[in-house]
């Protein structure tokens, strides 16, 4: 399939990038890897006037720990990098481990971690040809009015499908945005709006330059589970994502983030009130494990049984807090 006609801009500087994307009149995109955007725009979910490549600069690249501020990484590095670079696996192994668990070999040699966190919606009703997309009403997604999913649901529930992000979200990362109005530094938790259709609060313009996981986090004990269907290159029909923070053989701290049940990543209500100040036990792996199913809730817009996904979420949490017990 081919990519509808855009126009090519490789800036050198981050002020350059911010200069063409403020100009919105030809609807300008920032274009990391593209193994999202790319394949979006030739299935024509999106048709954007112009692509601003991130690649010529050297700052979206960096990987760096500071003792009392954390690990910061440049948005612009692939998941190949984030996978097998030193500092990452000796400061946040999980992050690490999580990295490898996103599509394919190829897929991570070009994708980065800004465009993984920043990555659209998905339904199995809209990511399809512009020829099934004719044959079909339109749904929200595709600006008409009605759902395939939910037939009376007021909005889109397409679903938000990446792995980085429960991860990060558990570990407390923030990520720095700039645009022409200056530089910010959010929680990643901030940038979903739980909008299947617009699934980010005010991205437009902007560039996420770099994500900072404080000191703190990187004392806790982490990882994240997948559940998918092919274990070499599919997206998570659950993920599960748990950051753990030890004291004195009882849990001082507990943050569950969900991927793939819901329009963005999903924060389990309650989980670290219910470790709080209790020992780390196969009792209490379970409890915590029914409320990350109460806070799951997929749906029929994804392969596989919805029931099942959810079944995941529960058995995958559990297995987590359970390897953490030694
Ligand atoms: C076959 C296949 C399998 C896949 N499997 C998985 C999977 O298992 N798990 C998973 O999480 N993903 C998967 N993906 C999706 C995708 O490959 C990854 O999410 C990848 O990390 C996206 O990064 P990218 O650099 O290629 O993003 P791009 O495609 O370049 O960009 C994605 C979006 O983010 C925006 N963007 C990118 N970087 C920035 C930035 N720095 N600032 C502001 N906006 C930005 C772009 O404008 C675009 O809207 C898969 C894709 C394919 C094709």
């Amino acid at each position: 399939m081919n990519l509808p006609r855009f126009t090519y801009h490789s800036p050198d500087s981050l002020k350059k990038c911010i200069a063409i994307l403020a100009d919105q009149k030809n609807g300008a995109q920032v274009l990391a890897g593209g193994s999202d955007l790319l394949v979006r725009m030739k299935l024509r979910l999106e048709t954007p006037g112009s692509l601003v490549s991130l690649a010529d600069i050297p700052a979206l690249q960096d990987i760096a720990y500071r003792p009392g501020k954390g690990l910061t990484m440049g948005a612009g590095i692939t998941l190949s990098l984030l996978a097998s670079d030193a500092i990452i696996q000796e400061r946040c192994p999980a992050l690490a481990d999580a990295a490898v668990l996103v599509a394919t070999n190829q897929i991570r040699t070009v994708a980065t971690v800004g465009g993984n966190i920043l990555q659209n919606t998905r339904c199995r009703y809209y990511n399809r040809s512009p020829v099934w997309g004719k044959a079909v009403a339109p749904c929200f997604k595709r600006n008409g009015a009605i759902c395939h999913v939910v037939p009376k649901g007021k909005r889109c529930f397409a679903v938000y499908q990446g792995d980085l992000a429960p991860l990060l979200i558990a570990l407390n990362t923030t990520v720095t945005i700039v645009s022409k109005k200056g530089t910010e530094e959010i929680p990643v938790e901030s940038l979903y709006s739980g909008d299947g259709k617009v699934p980010f609060n005010n991205v437009a313009g902007t560039i996420a330059t770099g994500f900072t996981i404080p000191e703190d986090s990187l004392n806790m004990r982490a990882a994240y589970r997948k559940y998918r269907l092919r274990g070499g290159i599919d997206f998570p029909l659950a993920g599960v994502a748990a950051a753990l923070k030890p004291g004195n053989g009882l849990v001082e701290d507990l943050k569950l983030c969900l991927t793939g049940v819901a329009s963005r990543p999903v924060t389990v209500p309650g989980a670290g009130e219910a470790a709080k100040g209790k020992p780390l036990s196969r009792e209490l792996a379970r409890e915590v494990g029914r409320l990350a199913y109460a806070a799951a809730h997929p749906l029929a817009n994804l392969e596989g049984d919805p029931a099942t996904r959810r079944s995941m979420i529960r058995i995958m949490t559990e297995d987590i807090l359970t390897s953490f017990i030694s």
